[in-house]
């Protein structure tokens, strides 16, 4: 007998949504169907019919359709995945012997364009019966050695093969997929609980410079005369792409894009895309440069401040702000000549108070100090030009004006 009516399937939360858009991270999704399997439980006689709903959501910033993660979440443990994947369905294609299926797979790694003779470390990550694998040993000549499969449950014959939960990758310890040169990952993202999760991971189990091959069924391109014949719609499939989707979430995991296409429009529309893990963003370097010219410019300032203390005048130093805390911390002969009483303090703000036992003279008071010369510490040019407006005003003389500060050595 069938289970009651599918409303009060116990496996269906009413409102449940998605926790988080792995595309661009967004937590509001809005419902845009059901999807409906199931299996029988023939343990008996009298069979029973165990049915699950899940919803369609729709990630309301970027769009991503997926199928609701409270569910999946809730259903997919290990007991529910092995039943799911034993199940009776069409095959994705044949094995590696048949001659249609050799080709599109030889079609699959010319795509990634790998460097003749195949020496490269090759690891197809969710490899099933290895059929991509065989044909790269078989008929492209790579050393089976070179090759490794992973999969939950690899099927591999004669080519190393590592039994890994993919949607665990990225919370294992070192593995054998680790320093991989070529990845394929073939059908396999739109399986996966997190995609997210997965390509981070295998972008830092890449070797610098690696290259991804993507490919899943792109369903912005999916028409129902075709998604009639094919099992698109099916339990094991989680995420539904698109090659702007599949684009974007491979670009927002350290996976710089080379070339990415749609390809089978007319029988099985798929989005694949070739990625290689290089930095995509120019700011870290910049900022260890910034970070270091930032060090040299306070040092060299302490230099020339610590050189005018040793001067026949006593100098002045204007502005106790946080430059002049950074040129003490960065030269200790400019902290011992200041601590020393080599220099006059003086701060606008914070004039008639006292720093380690030195009183601190308003600006007025430079005036009045015949020609030493006054050290103004703030670093920010525009933070200088009201200095020297209100030195002209108090009548400091414009000669007796300095700023500690050289060109950096990177600039
Ligand atoms: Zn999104």
């Amino acid at each position: 007998m069938l289970a009651a009516d599918p409303n009060s399937n116990p496996c269906e939360i009413a409102g449940a949504t998605a926790a988080q858009c792995p595309v661009c991270g967004g937590g509001g999704f809005e419902d845009i169907g059901d999807f409906e399997f199931g299996w029988w439980d023939a343990a008996g006689k009298e069979i029973c019919r165990q049915e699950y709903v899940y919803r369609i959501v729709s990630c309301d910033v970027c769009g991503h359709v997926m199928a609701d993660s409270a569910a999946i979440e809730r259903d997919y443990g290990p007991d529910f995945i092995a039943k799911l994947y034993t199940l009776p369905q069409v095959p994705d294609r044949l094995g590696p012997e048949d001659e249609n299926t050799a080709r599109s797979l030889t079609e699959i790694i010319a795509y990634a364009d790998l460097r003749q003779p195949l020496q490269e470390r090759i690891v197809d990550f969710g490899c099933n019966d290895g059929a991509l694998l065989t044909v790269a040993r078989d008929r492209l000549g790579a050393p089976a050695e070179k090759l490794l499969g992973v999969d939950f449950a690899p099927k591999l014959n004669g080519i190393p093969a590592a039994a890994i939960d993919l949607d665990r990758l990225e919370t294992l310890g070192p593995a054998p997929c680790d320093g991989f040169e070529t990845g394929f990952c073939v059908h396999v993202l739109e399986h996966m609980i997190n995609p997210r999760s997965f390509l981070r991971s295998l972008r830092r189990r890449a070797a610098p410079g690696a290259k991804l091959y993507l490919e899943v069924p792109d369903h912005a391109e999916l028409k129902f005369s075709v998604a009639k014949n094919i099992d698109l719609l099916s339990a094991q499939h989680i995420h539904y792409f698109s090659l702007k989707t599949l684009t974007i979430l491979a670009e927002g995991c350290g996976w710089s894009v080379l070339k990415a296409e749609t390809c089978g429009v007319d029988s099985a529309p798929c989005a694949r895309l070739l990625a290689v893990a290089a930095p995509i963003d120019g700011a870290r370097a910049s900022t260890i440069a910034v970070r270091s010219d930032f060090d040299a410019m306070w040092r060299e300032a302490g230099e020339v401040l610590a050189r005018a203390a040793q001067g026949p005048v006593r100098p002045a130093l204007w502005g106790l702000g946080g430059d002049f805390i950074r040129i003490m911390k960065a030269s200790p002969a400019f902290e011992a000549a200041v601590d020393g009483g080599r220099f006059v303090l003086a701060d606008t703000a914070l004039a008639g108070r006292s720093w380690r036992g030195q009183l601190i003279l308003a600006a007025q008071a430079l005036a009045d100090d015949g020609a030493a010369p006054v050290y103004l510490t703030p670093r920010i040019t525009k933070v200088c030009s009201t200095m020297l407006a209100a030195a002209e005003k108090l009548g400091i003389a414009r000669e007796r004006l300095r700023r500690p500060y050289t060109a950096p050595p990177n600039d």
